[in-house]
C-alpha cells in the first residue's frame, strides 16, 4: 500500500518535499491558502487543494485525520503554523513534521506536541559550511548539539591501513561506520578491512572528535 502525505505550504521546501515523495511512489495530499500555489501542484500532487490550515473545521472536512503523516511548511507566518500545528493535534494526527523558523518557534511547537521540528535553512547552512572549511569534508549531518555523522575523503596518509591499525576510536574517539567505495557501501567493515585510495569515510562522533581526526589525519 503507498503512503500517505499531507504536506502544508507549497513554499520552496514543502513543494520540493511533495514533489519528491511524489518521486518516491507516495500519495500526497498538497494544501496551500494561494490558489496559484495550488494551481502549480495540481498536476504533480495527488490531490491539490486551496485551504487555510488554522480553521479546524477545513482539516476536518478534508479528512486529514487518516492521512500517517502531515507536513507542516509554512515559514514566514510562524503564527500559521502553530495554529496549524495546534489543530492537527487536535483532530489526531498521528505524526507531525514541522518547518520551524527559529529556536523560539521550535520551542513552542515541541511544547504543543509536534513529533518532528526541522530547520532546513540552518542544517544546510551547517553542511555547507563544513563543506567549505575541510576539502576532505564532503558532507555533515548534525545527530544533535554535540554529535555528527561526516563523510571524508581518506587521503594518503590513511591507505593500506586497516582499521584495527588506524584505531581511530581509541585515537580519537569516533567510530568508521561505513566505507563508500566505488559504487558500493560497506556497512560495519571488519578490523581488518584496508583503507583503499578514494574511499570516502562515513564516521560518527562528536564534533569536536571529527574535527581533531580530520586536523591530525588528513592534512
Ligand atoms: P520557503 O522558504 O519554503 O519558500 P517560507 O519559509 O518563505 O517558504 P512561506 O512562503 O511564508 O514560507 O510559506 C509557505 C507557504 O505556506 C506559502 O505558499 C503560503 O501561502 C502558505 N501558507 C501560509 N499560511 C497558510 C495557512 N494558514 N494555510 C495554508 N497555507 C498557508
Amino acid at each position: 500500500m503507498k503512503k500517505e502525505f499531507v504536506v502544508i505550504g507549497l513554499g520552496r521546501f514543502g513543494g520540493s518535499i511533495v514533489k519528491e515523495l511524489i518521486e518516491l511512489n507516495a500519495d500526497v495530499m498538497a494544501i496551500d491558502k494561494s490558489s496559484e500555489k495550488v494551481d502549480d501542484y495540481a498536476g504533480i500532487a495527488t490531490q491539490a487543494v486551496t485551504a487555510d490550515t488554522t480553521d479546524e473545521s477545513v482539516l476536518r472536512s478534508l479528512g486529514i485525520r487518516n492521512f500517517e503523516h502531515v507536513i507542516v511548511a509554512i515559514g514566514e507566518n510562524i503564527q500559521a503554523s502553530i495554529l496549524t500545528t495546534l489543530m492537527l493535534k487536535e483532530i489526531g494526527v498521528k505524526k507531525i513534521t514541522v518547518k520551524a523558523q527559529n529556536d523560539y518557534h521550535e520551542k513552542v511547537l515541541r511544547k504543543i506536541g509536534a513529533d518532528q521540528v526541522v530547520h532546513p535553512e540552518r542544517d544546510m547552512g551547517i553542511r555547507i559550511a563544513n563543506n567549505m572549511v575541510s576539502n576532505n569534508i564532503l558532507d555533515y549531518l548534525e545527530l544533535s548539539e554535540e554529535y555528527s555523522i561526516a563523510e571524508i575523503i581518506a587521503n594518503e596518509k590513511l591507505v593500506g591501513f586497516t582499521l584495527v591499525e588506524l584505531d581511530v576510536r581509541a585515537r580519537y574517539g569516533i567510530n568508521i561506520v561505513a566505507i563508500k567505495r566505488d559504487k558500493h557501501i560497506l556497512v560495519s567493515p571488519q578490523a581488518i578491512e584496508k583503507i583503499e585510495f578514494e574511499d570516502i569515510l562515513i564516521v560518527i562522533g562528536s564534533d569536536a572528535d571529527i574535527q581533531r581526526f580530520e586536523k591530525k589525519e588528513l592534512h
